[in-house]
């Protein structure tokens, strides 16, 4: 008798266990993995990082267009273009406009602010955004490659992403104005594309080291944007 009992709770344990570590949405780093980025980063308010995702559930497209930019392989993705796109912020666009969403984001942050109004919710959005800046299939359309293998790379060190969040290779970066942070936006944009189309050509999963250096990019660029913030 309590040997059954010991087994239906290890059953509803490994199933509890699952679903936390394979959620169904799979068009994002896993929650861990955005929690990792705003550690590493030294955001305060890490534990917000996976606010974004949760939006979704609720808003649809409005939230979600805000996650990812559908680029061709080749396309050159400018400080313009991340201008441009602040201006679709929570606009109904099936191409995406994850860069303009950062920029948009931390200006409502700074609105707030100005304002004497509580921030963080803008600030935590852009805390995620700048998450997704790096994973590679975020900046690709959802084709037979991005739907084949985006959930299993989004979940690829998420199981350790927080308990080794000081693995993520952070690197110095200097914002001084929205130029400098548009510039910077459009350098990740640019590499991660790069990486994702190099992943596709090849039909394969990013590895694990490749994975962290990705998150280096979101984390230095994200640590770099907190202290411009400060300033
Ligand atoms: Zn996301």
């Amino acid at each position: 008798m309590l040997s059954e009992w010991i087994l239906r709770a290890r059953f509803v344990l490994i199933l509890l266990m699952g679903t936390a570590f394979f959620p169904l949405d799979g068009r994002a780093w896993w929650d861990e993995t955005h929690l990792a980025i705003a550690r590493a980063a030294g955001h305060r308010k890490w534990y917000h990082a996976a606010g974004a995702d949760i939006a979704k559930l609720k808003l649809g497209d409005v939230e979600g267009h805000n996650h990812y930019v559908n680029n061709a392989c080749g396309a050159r993705i400018t400080p313009a273009l991340i201008f441009e796109q602040a201006k679709r912020y929570d606009r109904l666009d099936p191409e995406g406009h994850l860069y303009g969403a950062i920029l948009a984001a931390l200006r409502g942050y700074r609105d707030f602010q100005a304002r004497n109004l509580y921030a963080e919710y803008h600030l935590a959005y852009a805390v995620h955004y700048l998450g997704d800046l790096s994973q590679p299939l975020h900046h690709l359309p959802q084709d037979d490659y991005n739907r084949k293998y985006h959930a299993a790379s989004d979940g690829i060190v998420n199981r350790e992403a927080l308990r080794m969040f000081k693995r993520i290779p952070l690197y110095s970066i200097a914002i001084g104005s929205e130029e400098d942070l548009a510039r910077e936006i459009a350098r990740i944009a640019q590499l991660s594309l790069k990486l994702g189309c190099t992943l596709r050509k090849e039909d394969r999963l990013i590895d694990r080291e490749q994975a962290w250096e990705q998150l280096g990019h979101s984390a230095s660029l994200l640590q770099a944007v907190l202290r411009w913030l400060e300033k």
